[in-house]
Order: structure tokens, then C-alpha cells, then sequence
């Protein structure tokens, strides 16, 4: 019996803190807005800006004083955990109305296996859009969705087209789409091993699926343990 190819949704909000902030206060709507401590004293750190925010040049981790002079009219505001964990929960009750198996990954994102789920939908897509559509009209803020065979993919695919978005990664176009990508593009490759694949002359994920798989072990995997 041939096995039923998985699909699955990696479901996640964008810029959430943030947006959180606007979809709360209508009055900032359509301002540059970011969530940082100590708006006050203007010594604090960016924790998270919005899209406008971002376009000008707005950075997470940097002070506010810099983000400001690149951006004068930015609005800082004090973060609320307690309402970003609210949303958070918000959205997990929209995505168990299209599938019981979801596995949240930090606060504003998840993964939803849907494979059952397509008994009563089309396709992953409809599902995707129908929860992009929902999160936008029922939260006031928006999500991209990854849709793949896997969730390492899934992930990849959410990153791809952002905001409220949704990207498809299927068995016929995964190569073409992600091989000319850098190495880092996937979840689990960070600095340092990005430093040790390309000392073995890997940089893109293309490189990495050609890359003999001894030759890996013996470099990365050796090393590490
Ligand atoms: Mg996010």
C-alpha cells in the first residue's frame, strides 16, 4: 500500500508583536510602530517593528535612538506579554478548526499536519488561504503559510513570501525553488555551521543536497559530538 504523502501548514504571524500592538490601538494604524522596553528613556532595544516601520530601516536588537533617527515619527510602545500570548492563543483556536495536530513553535508559530483534514478540503491550499483570511478579518493581523511534504519545508516555504502569504513546496518544484537558496535558509543551520559547510565548499542548499553524505559525517557530525 503506497502511504499517503503528508501535508503540512507551518502557520506563522507576522512581525506579531507589533501588529498585536496595532491590531489593539486603531491610532496606530498606518504609522511606523515598534515594541521596545523603556520607550521613555529612549535607552531601550527594538523587540519588533512593523512593516512601515521596517522600511525604514528599522532594526530588531538595535537602540531606540538609532531606530529613531532613521525613523523619526517611529511609535515605541512597551511590550505586553500577557496580550501577545492572548493572540497566541487566538490564533491556535482558529487552526484546530482545520486540524487537531498542531504543534506550536515558540509564541507565532506552528506547525499543522492537515493530511486527514483533506478528507473535508480540497487541498492544504484552501486551507491556508481560508486561515490567512480568517487571522486578517477575525485578529486584524495577518499570517504566511508554508505548505509542504515535510515540516522542515513547511517552515522554509513560510519564510518565502511575506506578509500574508501563502507559499507552496511540492515534490515537483522544491528544487528549482529552494536549491539556489543559502545554506541558512533552513531551520537548524546557524553561524557556526555555516562557517564549517563552507569550509567544505557548501554554500547553497543546492550544494548541500549534492554533498556526499560520508564526507558530511565525518566533518560536521564528528566534530560536533
Ligand atoms: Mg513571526
Amino acid at each position: 500500500m503506497k502511504l499517503k504523502e503528508r501535508v503540512v501548514l507551518h502557520c506563522d504571524a507576522n512581525n506579531f508583536y507589533a501588529s498585536v500592538e496595532s491590531a489593539q490601538n486603531p491610532k496606530l494604524k498606518g504609522l511606523p510602530v515598534a515594541v521596545s522596553g523603556n520607550p521613555k528613556k529612549r535607552t531601550g532595544i527594538i523587540l519588533a517593528k512593523n512593516e512601515i516601520a521596517k522600511k525604514f530601516g528599522v532594526k530588531t536588537g538595535e537602540a531606540i535612538w538609532q531606530a529613531k533617527q532613521k525613523c523619526p515619527n517611529l511609535v515605541c510602545v512597551s511590550p505586553n506579554f500577557k496580550l501577545y500570548e492572548a493572540y497566541s492563543m487566538k490564533l491556535r483556536k482558529i487552526y484546530s478548526k482545520y486540524t487537531d495536530q498542531i504543534e506550536p513553535f515558540g509564541i507565532d508559530e506552528c506547525w499543522l499536519d492537515v493530511t486527514s483534514s483533506l478528507r473535508l478540503f480540497k487541498s492544504g491550499e484552501e486551507i491556508a488561504n481560508e486561515i490567512r483570511e480568517r487571522v486578517k478579518n477575525e485578529l486584524n493581523i495577518t499570517v504566511s503559510v508554508g505548505i509542504s511534504f515535510c515540516k522542515l519545508f513547511a517552515k522554509l516555504a513560510s519564510d518565502m513570501k511575506k506578509p500574508d502569504a501563502v507559499t507552496v513546496l511540492n515534490r515537483e518544484n522544491f528544487k528549482q525553488k529552494i536549491y539556489p537558496l543559502p545554506i541558512t535558509a533552513i531551520i537548524g543551520i546557524g553561524k557556526r555551521l555555516e562557517e564549517r559547510l563552507h569550509k567544505l565548499n557548501i554554500y547553497t542548499l543546492g550544494d548541500l543536497s549534492q554533498a556526499n553524505s560520508d564526507i558530511l559525517k565525518k566533518k560536521i557530525w564528528n566534530c560536533w559530538c
